[in-house]
């Protein structure tokens, strides 16, 4: 085939269990079980178990092992960021994505056309993964978690501020901080760390395999202790990150008169953090925000961009005023990592938290 007679669709065709590379063979974060997948991350609406074979970076294929078990796919084969493979005459590689450790955009190139699916990924800096590599391209293929003009995360750092100002207002209370599990949490105590504040950090025992882990990865978080093994006297003062939905369970009473806090980019909407109850919203995202969508979508090049799961229609039709040929993906299953907290897939069986 010659390339200008290659289309887009003939190396990646979106389908509603997630794009398919009908050359190499493989589905791009299959949200139901294939022969062969190519994983952009650990989050587990994008890393499912059962698949046949799975391709992803180190990172990944240990956070699937974390929280699947060995046995989460028949084969694995890692690959490293800037790696190319060349699968079935599609050529594949992995580039940093800045959502979590290990995460991932997936380049995939064949007769001159170069497409990148981009998963989930941020372009702000994050002191617990790779910074988000710009990769040009001809189509973008993006996600659109927060695609919409309100959607404006600021900095991170300032948040952490304002958390540590109100810690230093109420010595005698502890702080409960509801964070995801994998990423937001230990970007959460390495941004502390950053800031200075040197005390231990205490865990909920659900978030313990994942944060171990980043720290055997060399990412330096400081002092950090489960909660279940402190009594309730030596939290005041102190900060316990969570899953967002103990924030409210019997398991906070252990804690001497606790201030709530959501880091989350939809912290940003009132609303949402009256809803959780969350006396003290941090706007902390791992998603691009609107300037960050569109100044990675212009950056790219692409002339035609796939939007994947979010608030599709105000990027697609962003895109379409910039005069992109822009569309929406329709794939079922991807959610938002912030929205399902996932306290109790990571959680260790049998064990109380
Ligand atoms: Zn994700
Ligand atoms: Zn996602």
């Amino acid at each position: 085939m010659r390339p200008e007679h290659m289309r887009p669709e003939d190396i990646l065709v979106p389908t509603p269990d997630g794009v398919c590379c009908k050359l190499g063979g493989f589905h791009i974060d299959p949200t139901r079980p294939v022969d062969k997948a190519v994983i952009t991350h650990g989050h587990s609406d994008h890393a499912r178990a059962g698949h046949g074979a799975v391709l992803a970076t180190p990172e990944t294929l240990d956070l699937m092992r974390l929280r699947y078990g060995e046995s989460f796919a028949r084969a694995t084969q890692a690959i490293r960021y800037g790696e190319t493979l060349d699968l079935g005459g599609a050529k594949v590689t992995l580039h940093p994505a800045g959502h979590v450790l290990g995460s991932a955009q997936v380049a995939v190139e064949a007769n001159g056309l170069r497409i990148v699916a981009s998963g989930d990924y941020k372009n702000v800096a994050d002191p617990t993964c790779a910074p988000f590599a710009l990769v040009p391209c001809d189509v973008f293929i993006t996600e659109a978690t927060f695609g919409l003009p309100v959607f404006r995360h600021g900095d991170p750092d300032a948040e952490i501020a304002k958390l540590l100002r109100s810690v230093a207002l109420f010595p005698e209370r502890a702080h409960l901080v509801g964070a995801y599990s994998l990423g937001k949490a230990q970007r959460v105590i390495a941004l502390l760390r950053k800031a200075g504040h040197d005390k231990p950090i205490y865990l909920h025992g659900s978030m313990e395999k994942i944060t171990r882990y980043y720290e055997s990865r060399g990412i330096d978080l400081g002092t950090v202790a489960l909660a279940r093994e402190a009594k309730k006297a030596e939290f005041a003062g102190t900060i316990t990150l969570c899953p967002p939905s103990t924030l409210k369970d019997v398991w906070s009473r252990r804690f001497p008169d606790p201030v709530t806090c959501f880091a989350s980019g939809w912290m940003r909407v009132r609303a949402r953090a009256r809803q959780h109850l969350v006396e003290l919203p941090l706007v902390i995202s791992d998603h691009a925000d609107w300037d960050g969508l569109t100044a990675t979508i212009s950056a790219t090049g692409a002339a035609e961009v796939w939007v994947t799961h979010g608030q599709e229609d105000a990027l697609v039709h962003w895109s379409a005023t910039r005069g992109l040929k822009a569309r929406p993906l329709d794939i079922v299953g991807y959610g938002d990592e912030d929205e399902s907290d996932g306290a109790t897939e990571v959680a260790n069986p049998g064990e109380a938290p």
